[in-house]
């Protein structure tokens, strides 16, 4: 409710993840009137910024999506006015202990004595209503962690021994992290032990914001509450499944940290298997998140762990050129796997997933091919091997095709592949001006305490052991020798090319 006031902490103010995306979408959530009455941002870093240094720094990440200059000035004014800086170390418990006092003073009493104020109004001054402050309410703290997996550790234990909200006054805390999480089983479980001697499962928020973009967000409602689609999602319509990320710019300015991680594991095993996993799973009971995550995680159990031989992987020509990449690294920046699901609905059909940096294009999709119509007669010849297929474009241009053949009008007779699409900036005008990111999505939704959209720890478990055995295939010596291709081609496998391959029985898994 908006009357539930919060104080969100963005720890690793001072960051890139802060200044591009958390502060940002915060301010527009903000902008959109969607955060509570009563809100406070509070920066939290080592960097030794005054409270002023801090507003120009939010300032210049700030953006209007639609608005004229005056309104835009007025609102990010009144946003710097809640927008607040302490300065700390993350290792230090005494840091934290003097974070807690000074939110307590500076940030949270005054947000109670004006909830203490206006009831006082509420009820009339000086009469027997004036002591009613029984509903004012302690804010939540919400600590998003913008911070290197290093000081996570050591972060989450300042916060839960020193910077808790006040519990026994109904107040909650929450922890937001993102990815990594992990590299593998073993480093995911020693950061699960850490999280959860700290905090409750329910209290914790793993973002993917894959899952709070629109079109993600939409994948559900579009097969499971449509009949069409509903019916057709099972192997006996379905052919194949396709899950596609394609950047067209290469590591450069971070191919440090990604070549400690490499594709699989910075897109594959999140992003795309989310993304898959809400495509593939069984209809939930309802659409409560902890059926959501029954269902995910059922799914996630069905599928087989992958093998190298599942893989075909590349690197771009250039990948080996880029500052903090060791020379002779066999680091993946492309790779694309077909992944099985042992279950009733989809045995036999491939789903394949496809990630590359510095291809020919910038996109993300989905796309579900149907069968063969078993009727020919209808069909020419040269558009026999066409499919009806949905495709669902998330980024960059949202929209939903549904391709099929249809007859020219005329006398010809011809028949020609056509489509009906649903694009959205075209179809919802208003809307797509102003669209959200997806990070305003999932905060909005971390403060009201809905956890549909979030990552379970058991789905991250089993995402680990689905991908460690073709992990550490790839990686023990010697390494699997990633293809080289050129920057700004499609890469070493269409994703058309590997489930011709699966479905001719020419993969060794199949
Ligand atoms: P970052 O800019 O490198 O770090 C954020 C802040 O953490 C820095 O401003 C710095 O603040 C502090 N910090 C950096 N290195 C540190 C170290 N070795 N020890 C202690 N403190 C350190 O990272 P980021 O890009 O914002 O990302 C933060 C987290 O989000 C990472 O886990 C990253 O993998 C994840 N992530 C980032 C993005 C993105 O778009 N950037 C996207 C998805 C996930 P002070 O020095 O002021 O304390």
């Amino acid at each position: 409710s908006k009357d539930y006031p919060v104080i969100i902490v963005v720890v690793g103010a001072s960051g890139d993840l802060a200044h591009k995306k958390t502060l940002p979408a915060l301010f527009s959530l903000y902008y959109h009137d969607m955060l509570p009455h009563q809100f406070a941002v509070v920066g939290y870093a080592r960097s030794k910024l005054d409270r002023e240094k801090f507003h120009d720094v939010v300032r210049s990440h700030l953006v209007c999506r639609i608005t004229d200059r005056d309104t835009c000035e007025r609102k990010t004014a009144a946003f710097l006015d809640r927008c607040f800086y302490f300065s700390g170390q993350y290792h230090d418990r005494e840091d934290w202990r003097k974070f807690h006092e000074w939110l307590t003073e500076e940030i949270e009493w005054p947000m109670i004595h004006k909830q203490q104020q206006r009831l006082i109004g509420a009820n009339g001054d000086g009469g027997g209503g004036g002591g009613d402050v029984q509903t004012e309410r302690v804010p939540g703290r919400l600590f998003y962690l913008a911070i290197p997996p290093s000081v996570f550790a050591d972060t989450l234990g300042g916060i839960s021994s020193e910077a808790m909200a006040p519990e026994s006054r109904g107040a909650w805390t929450r922890v937001i992290v993102e990815k990594p999480f992990g590299r593998d089983t073993e480093s995911y479980e020693a950061l699960r032990d850490v999280v959860s001697s700290c905090f409750t499962e329910d209290a914790v928020y793993r973002i993917d914001h894959y899952v709070g973009k629109p079109l993600v967000a939409n994948l559900t409602t579009l097969r499971l509450g449509n009949f069409v689609f509903d019916v057709l999602w099972n192997r006996h319509c379905v052919e194949s499944v396709q899950v596609v990320f394609k950047e067209d710019f290469g590591a450069e300015g971070r191919a440090g940290y990604f070549d400690s991680y490499g594709i699989v594991r910075d897109i594959m095993q999140n992003h795309l298997l989310q993304m898959m996993s809400i495509v593939a799973m069984d209809p939930p009971a309802s659409p409560m998140a902890a059926d959501i995550n029954e269902a995910k995680v059922k799914l996630l159990r069905d599928m087989r762990p992958l093998r190298a031989k599942d893989f075909v992987i590349g690197q771009y020509d250039r990948y080996r050129a880029e500052q903090g990449v060791p020379p002779g690294s066999t680091t993946p920046t492309f790779a694309a796997c077909v992944v099985q699901i042992d279950n009733e609905r989809w045995r036999g059909v491939p789903f394949v997933m496809s990630a590359g940096k510095a291809l020919d294009e910038k996109k993300v999709y989905v796309k579900v091919t149907f069968r063969e119509t078993p009727n020919h007669s209808f069909v020419p010849e040269e558009l026999q091997d066409r499919r009806n297929s949905i495709y669902i474009e998330i980024q960059p241009r949202p929209a939903v095709e549904l391709s099929f053949i249809s007859k020219v009008p005329g006398l010809t007779g011809r028949v020609v592949p056509t489509k009906l699409d649903l694009v959205y900036n075209e179809s919802f005008v208003e809307e797509a001006r102003d669209m959200p990111d997806a990070y305003e999505r999932l905060i909005l939704d971390a403060i009201v305490g809905d956890r549909t959209l979030f990552i379970s720890d058991e789905q991250i478990s089993r995402a680990w052991s689905i991908f460690d055995p073709a992990l550490k295939e790839m990686e023990s010596a010697p390494p699997m020798q990633p293809a080289l291709y050129a920057y700004g081609s499609p890469g070493p496998i269409l994703p058309e090319t590997l489930i011709k391959k699966f479905l001719a029985g020419k993969m060794s898994s199949s």
